[in-house]
């Protein structure tokens, strides 16, 4: 899972960038606002860590345009400035959470990993899909209500094909649900996994579009 870390001090951005690694998060660091705010127009994030005091970009303004633009991502905001108005105001401004600096790195994590778990079963109900149904939270598969086991990883491929119903998802975008899986991803793996999701939920559920990828199609 991937994670914009935005901070502007080297020592705190260094140390939370090698924690969030450790807990198996992929992580892009940026050290200004406004290269925050460009990187989540380009980039799917899972949570972004946000500190408050920027350069170019305060956070709390680069949270009210995220949110302003219908942008959901979870974000736990670090503040130095640790008033009640203070995290009122991040509160406000569109956080899910927040650590006061300085903060215990561990506790920091724990929170992280909250927000993602609360966020990924926020607003994704049961999905069903002709005789498939696939339930994110509890992590069932079935097909014609019988339970079919998958891995994690062909789990997150099969929620990322089923949440984008009818829109090719290229192998690159397949790769990156897989982060927090695996460090490394072999070449093939794409290939491997939905050669497994065919054998179990059938041949015709994953349909391969030559030069992109692969898609669900529409029932
Ligand atoms: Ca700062």
């Amino acid at each position: 899972m991937r994670v914009l870390l935005v901070e502007d001090d080297d020592l705190i951005g260094y140390g939370v960038e090698a924690g969030l690694r450790q807990a198996g998060f992929t992580v892009d660091w940026a050290r200004d606002g406004q290269s925050a705010e460009l990187a989540i127009t380009t980039t799917d994030y899972a949570l972004l860590v946000l500190d408050l005091g920027l350069p170019k970009l305060p956070g709390t303004e680069l949270l009210r345009r995220l949110r302003a633009a219908g942008e959901y991502v979870p974000v736990l905001v670090l503040t130095a400035r640790a008033t009640v108005a203070d995290r009122i105001d991040g509160l406000e401004a569109g956080a899910d959470d927040y650590v006061s600096k300085p903060f215990d790195l561990a506790e920091l994590i724990a929170r992280c990993r909250a927000l993602v778990r609360r966020s990924q079963g926020r607003g994704i109900d049961v999905i069903r899909h002709r005789n498939l149904t696939v339930n994110p939270v509890e992590q069932r598969v079935s097909l014609s209500d019988v339970p079919v086991p998958l891995t994690s990883r062909e789990l997150a491929i099969l929620l990322q094909l089923v949440t984008h119903i009818g829109i090719p998802q290229s192998r690159s975008r397949l790769e990156e649900s897989l982060y927090g899986w695996q460090s490394e991803i072999e070449s093939n793996a794409i290939e491997v996994h939905i050669s497994n999701l065919r054998k179990k939920l059938g041949p015709s559920l994953i349909r391969t579009v030559r030069g992109i990828g692969y898609v669900v199609e529409k029932a």
